[in-house]
């Protein structure tokens, strides 16, 4: 790496997909390449996550990408350098439904997914008693599960990809916001971070729902907003075999990690639709009030913590990972509430496009133009 300001890649936000796209960008060799992260690495949506791991998509394409990252997660640790616990457990992963609309999308759901060798299996009430048989199942109508998926440490998993990234000589630039991205005619020249100018014919969005504002700068419009999720946490519990476990219902969600903490989550419309953190006591109780009714187990174990993160939402919860009008500016954004997982895929992806290889698997489906031609691809599968 020169000292001068220049660099073959540039990419803009430090959370996984960023740190992936460095790493796998290095890894085939690109000379220069540099990330800047407004704050510390995973500091955005990342690190806020729930970190579930899942192949049950309802989108033949998120299931392929799915199931390459589950193929990456187990061996990751060690190809990442070993340094950081990536905490990867495959407990399973549980979709249940209390209404038979749900219970439908779930069987068409495993279909596709079984018609792509995922391993997943739809349960009635009764076979879901016998397996996890601290689980309320009154009013349940079904489940799908998947016993290969589960959970990574979120914090870990990013900072692993940033440092192995570094090791193979990308610049990680933390605390350096880039303040606005520079174009000239219809092409991109670099970006400007900290009042300092760097050059680059290439630059990767990766900054989640700051990406609109980072794009606008140039006059480009991104369908990403941001919508702010809380979650709780517990004091740790004996772990037992407890898998990730969601209702598309009304999106609540708990899990147990390795530690023995559990968290809870849940969808909730009412937060505020920003990229500030913050808690609201309402989430609290309606969280807790749903997780309890299915796992009356947990009552009496404390809550010990409470956080926020924003999800990066386009219009059909789908990503969008293109090339944009601006030659040399391509985007890998707008995964709501689902992208943590696809740190490896969205890696992988953003390197074949930097070389224009074709890609692993097709993604004609999440590029940009969708929006404006009126030709949405909605995830069925998402909270
Ligand atoms: C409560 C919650 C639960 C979730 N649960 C799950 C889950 O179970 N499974 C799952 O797969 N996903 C989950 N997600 C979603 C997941 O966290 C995101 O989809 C994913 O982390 C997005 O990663 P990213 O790298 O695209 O963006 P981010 O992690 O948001 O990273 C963007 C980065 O850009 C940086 N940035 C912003 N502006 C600038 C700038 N001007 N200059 C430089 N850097 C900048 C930010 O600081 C940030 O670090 C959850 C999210 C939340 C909030």
């Amino acid at each position: 790496m020169s000292d001068k300001r220049t660099a073959d890649a540039i990419i803009v936000g430090g959370g996984v997909h960023g740190a992936a796209a460095a790493y796998y960008l290095k890894k085939a060799g690109v000379k220069d390449v540099v990330l800047f992260e407004k704050e510390y690495l995973s500091s955005g949506g990342s690190g806020r996550s729930a970190a579930g791991l899942r192949q049950h998509f309802g989108t033949e394409v998120n299931c392929r990408l799915a199931k390459y990252n589950l193929e990456c997660f187990p061996t990751l640790e060690e190809e990442l350098g070993g340094e950081h616990k990536l905490e990867f457990a495959q407990w399973g992963y549980l979709w249940v439904a209390y209404s038979q609309e749900s219970m439908t999308q779930l069987e068409k759901n495993v279909k596709l997914q079984q018609s792509l060798d995922i391993p997943s299996e739809t349960l009635s009430p009764q076979e879901m008693k016998r397996r996890w048989s601290y689980l309320n199942v009154d009013g349940m109508i079904g489940a799908a599960f998947c016993g290969k998926d589960g959970h990574i440490n979120p914090h870990a998993l990013t900072m692993a990809y940033g440092r192995a990234a570094e090791k193979l000589g990308a610049k990680v630039l933390t605390y350096s916001p880039v303040d606005k991205l520079l174009a000239s005619g219809n092409k991109i020249t670099g970006v400007v971070a900290k009042g300092e100018e760097w050059s680059a014919p290439r630059v990767l969005l990766t900054a989640g729902p700051w990406s609109t504002p980072l794009a606008a700068t140039i006059g480009l419009d991104l369908p990403v907003t941001a919508e702010r999720h809380n979650l709780l946490v517990t004091e740790p519990i004996e772990p037992f075999n407890c898998p990730m476990t969601l209702c598309l219902d009304d999106g609540a969600y708990f899990k147990q990690v390795p530690n023995g903490s559990f968290f809870f989550g849940r969808d909730d419309q009412d937060e505020p639709k920003t990229m500030e953190s913050g808690n609201s006591a309402k989430f609290l109780e309606g969280v807790t009030k749903s997780v309890l009714q299915r796992i009356p187990f947990l009552k009496g174990v404390r809550i010990v913590h409470q956080w926020s993160g924003p999800y990066d939402v386009t219009p059909d919860h789908q990503a969008i990972i293109d090339w944009t009008p601006v030659e040399g500016l391509w985007t890998n954004c707008g995964w709501s509430g689902h992208g943590l997982q696809f740190g490896p895929s969205g890696g992988r992806l953003a390197k074949e496009m930097f070389f224009g290889e074709k890609t692993f698997v097709d993604i004609h489906n999440f590029r940009l133009s969708r929006f404006a031609e009126g030709d949405l691809f909605p995830e069925p599968a998402f909270i």
